[in-house]
């Protein structure tokens, strides 16, 4: 279907777009051109330089869990033996996985392919992955490369024990970007597109401008954004932010709610529907996102702050290895204690939020570990109550609407007697 992108809404552009992304990556395999799974925030600029479709296995299991259809893939995982205390982004994606393998073998789609509501992405060819979020992501690219007998690209991002990072730090892995460029040379047969990376490089500015601009609007009370919009959208920052149209789809995305502001149109609607503001600290509930917005909505409680979707601000000088080695190495996860504290502080205070829900996320423990001293921390700066509930980002079995409901319930009533 094609789309009028000079009228379209913002919705519109996003789905749009987000199909059209699956959509070349299928075409390139069709056309017998190179696919990448990549971890989500690795650099993928290099890969984009050399023409090679990129597909994010996390932004996948997402869609799933927002589709409701991962339980089909997280029991196809369990029955290949995924232990249910991995990441149930891994375990989505290994089922997912599985089924294409079968496909692959036998040419015939297996049913709970068939009948899946999950996008449909290639085989890799190769797989890409950076520990500076996790280390289970290592191990699950590793574990595909040797199960598909593929290559596994990986850059190794120490964790950041100090603040600010060191030089030898940032050369370390400058290093290892070249090391990248060397083995996509050998991979395609073809010396490295510098030309094409660097303005694949200054693509990703550009939409990262828009990122900024787009959660920049949480911060004015009342606020014109509703912050689970940060969470729909941000498959353009992800994704595809070395592509022209992930900066055309955020940019009328930021007009539209400049527009709103302007005309005093607010998350909720009227500006006496926002009577509380909060910050939700880690990933979405993906297969429970109506009814988590349900409920901050019955309490007319507007998210405007958020750690997570302000890790693909990646910020740095196109042509600079070293900018870039310390945008991608200084995302939060991958930083000391004093580090992630303060940059949690910075998100509750320029959010104006009055409260802080934070999703225990069985998932992802290095997200769930240090909530709560992160937000003792806020706390103690700012005096702001906080709750915490129980959830994961994919796997629907690890929620409870109801006790979701009552600690929302609870912190609305503390934040009422602040
Ligand atoms: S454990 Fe957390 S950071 Fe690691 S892949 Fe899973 S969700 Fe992402």
């Amino acid at each position: 279907m094609e789309l009028n992108v000079n009228e379209a809404s913002a919705k519109e552009l996003l789905a749009y777009y987000q199909e059209k992304c699956d959509e070349e990556a299928r075409q390139a395999k069709k056309e017998g051109r190179l696919v990448c799974w990549s971890a989500a925030l690795a650099p993928t600029e290099f890969f984009e330089a050399m023409d090679i479709a990129v597909c994010y296995p996390e932004t996948h299991s997402a869609g799933c869990g927002a589709k409701k259809c991962s339980m089909d893939l997280l029991e196809v995982a369990d029955q290949k033996g995924y232990n249910i205390d991995i990441c149930s982004y891994v375990r989505n994606n290994a089922g997912y996985l599985e089924l294409l393998k079968q496909e692959a073998l036998t040419g015939e789609t297996p049913e709970k392919l068939a009948n899946s509501k999950a996008s449909r992405i290639p085989l890799p060819d190769m797989v890409f992955a950076v520990n500076n979020i996790c280390n289970t992501i290592l191990k699950w690219y590793e574990n595909f490369a040797k199960e598909l007998n593929i290559p596994f690209i990986c850059i190794d991002m120490p964790f950041n024990h100090t603040m600010p990072m060191t030089r030898h730090t940032k050369e370390y892995i400058v290093g290892q970007f070249q090391a990248v460029i060397k083995q996509l040379e050998e991979i395609c047969g073809r010396p490295f597109n510098y030309e094409k990376f660097y303005q694949a490089q200054c693509q990703c500015q550009r939409t990262v401008y828009q990122w900024n601009r787009v959660a920049s609007f949480a911060q004015k009370k009342p606020s014109p954004l509703n912050g689970f919009d940060l969470f729909n959208y941000m498959a353009m920052v992800v994704v595809c932010r070395s592509k022209p149209y992930s900066e055309i789809t955020l940019r009328r995305f930021a007009d539209e709610l400049e527009e709103k502001n302007k005309i005093g149109k607010y998350a909720f609607g009227d500006a006496e529907n926002e009577q509380h503001r909060i910050t939700w600290e880690g990933i979405a509930v993906w297969p429970y996102l109506g009814g988590t917005f349900k409920e901050l909505k019955n309490e007319k409680t507007v998210m405007t702050g958020s750690a997570y979707p302000g890790m693909w601000d990646f910020e740095y000088i196109p042509g600079d290895m070293m900018s870039m080695a310390e945008t991608y190495s200084k995302v939060y996860l991958n930083c000391c204690g004093p580090q992630r504290y303060e940059d949690f502080y910075k998100v509750v205070s320029n959010s104006k939020s009055d409260g802080i829900l934070l999703h225990l996320n069985r998932s992802c423990k290095i997200m769930a570990f240090l909530n709560q001293e992160g937000a003792e921390y806020v706390n103690e700066k700012m005096g702001v109550p906080f709750v915490s509930f129980d959830g994961d980002q994919t796997d629907p079995r690890v929620f409870a609407q109801a006790q979701f409901d009552t600690r929302v319930q609870a912190l609305c009533e503390m934040m009422d007697e602040e």
